[in-house]
């Protein structure tokens, strides 16, 4: 059985196809700047790449060219079983999985304004999807969902009431397909019931985010409204000081979609040093740029802020996991933002800090009374898992032949 997912972004459709259950990724790849006459399509089927650019004008045309791809090379007479999307925002209305339905897509449209950047090219996506393939189950995962189990006392703002119940302004998180799935691994690295678990999800990639889980479920997180809550991430800034917009509009002049760019693509680690990815933002440290010195300086206080917070909510910790392409790949950021933090009973050993596994692994020092883990995270298999999990729970039979389309190629 094949489970496809499908990530779709404004200008792009990332994709995998997992055989399930087994849980193999057999075919991946992406189409990128969709939109115009240089998109990138990038095809994989297990050790084989191709890269071409082409002109691709809509999502439609680029779907097809995966379906074409998925058809002829990869399932050639066999059958796809169900389509798993990428949902950001649900809301408070979709804390679990959904078949999507009219009435499931119309309440993802609906959502567009608390999701503006994303939920528009994800209900696009679904729809392009749809009339591919008209005979599949699609399925959509929410990376809300996770979050929903917050407290009011965590997903409330200090703000008036009445803008919570008109206008639905609280925190909802994102980033929940990622701290889940590395809830599960960690609790089965762990060998405890899920149930019994408490830790930091600490996820860093372009974009970060942190999780306090308590008995397994998440009770509160960085993100909020909107991904530009919490940490500082590549291009975002994180938590500032809300009356900054209101001082740029009125000292700077700058409108409302100035300030949002500014912060949304300006900020974080670009913001102070230029650049955005972190391996550069090392490299430059390295030869003594103070501005990357800075931007690590700050990224990680931060993070070490968060763990104080977190470590304070939870009470009794059993892990910190990192996880996303930081978190799992920098020495350097996780030793600088645990460095201190032996007080709380965190401490890391610097020699298993060091080691590159992309496997699960324990970093912490004899001593340590919370443990330090690296877990990769894995948001396809998370999405394929949760839509094969769906689809047995209803009975959905599994039987789609892919169909073949004619362009464009
Ligand atoms: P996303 O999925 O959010 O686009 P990723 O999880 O791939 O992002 O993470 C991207 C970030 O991970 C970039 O800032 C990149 O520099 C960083 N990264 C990837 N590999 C390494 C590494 N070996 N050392 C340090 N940072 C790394």
């Amino acid at each position: 059985m094949h489970v496809l997912v499908l990530n779709s972004g404004s200008s792009s459709i990332k994709f995998s196809l997992f055989e399930m259950p087994d849980e193999r990724e057999v075919s991946s790849g992406a189409i990128e700047k969709i939109g115009n006459h240089d998109a990138k399509v990038t095809l994989k089927f297990l050790s084989d790449e191709s890269k071409l650019t082409q002109p691709i004008l809509s999502h439609s045309d680029g779907l097809k060219i995966i379906a074409n791809f998925l058809a002829k090379k990869v399932l050639t007479n066999q059958k796809l079983s169900a389509i798993g999307h990428r949902v950001v925002h649900g809301g408070e209305t979709y804390s679990d999985p959904q078949i999507i339905t009219d009435s499931v897509l119309r309440k993802i449209d609906d959502l567009s304004v608390l999701a503006p950047l994303h939920n528009p090219p994800n209900a696009e996506g679904i729809r392009v999807s749809q009339k591919i393939f008209p005979q599949a189950d699609q399925v959509a995962i929410f990376d809300t969902a996770f979050h929903s189990t917050l407290p009011s006392r965590a997903y409330r703002y200090p703000i008036p009431s009445s803008l919570y119940q008109k206008y639905g302004i609280r925190v909802y998180g994102m980033h929940g397909t990622s701290h889940q799935y590395v809830t599960q691994q960690a609790t089965n690295h762990l060998g405890k019931p899920t149930e019994s678990v408490n830790l930091i999800t600490i996820h860093l990639g372009n974009g970060c985010s942190m999780t306090a889980v308590k008995n397994g479920k998440s009770i509160d997180t960085s993100m909020g409204l909107s991904p530009l809550a919490g940490l500082m991430m590549g291009t975002r800034s994180g938590d500032i000081d809300p009356a900054i917009p209101f001082f740029l509009s009125e000292q700077a002049g700058m409108s409302p979609a100035e300030v949002d760019h500014l912060l949304n693509h300006e900020s974080g680690l670009k913001g102070i040093a230029d650049e955005n990815d972190l391996r550069e933002v090392l490299k430059q440290q390295e030869q003594g740029n103070e501005n990357a010195q800075l931007a690590l300086d700050m990224y990680c206080y931060r993070i070490k802020k968060y763990i104080g917070a977190y470590v304070a909510v939870l009470g009794r910790v059993d892990a910190l996991v990192f996880t996303a392409g930081v978190g799992e790949n920098s020495a350097f950021v996780r030793e600088k933002c645990l460095t201190g933090l032996e007080a709380l009973g965190i401490q890391l050993d610097s020699s298993k800090n060091d080691q590159q596994v992309s496997a699960v692994r324990e970093l912490q020092a004899t001593g340590g009374t919370i443990k330090i883990l690296v877990v990769p995270t894995n948001e396809e298999l998370a999405i394929a898992q949760q839509t094969f999990k769906l689809l047995r729970e209803k009975k959905k039979k599994f039987c789609v032949f892919l169909p073949v389309f004619s362009s464009p190629e």
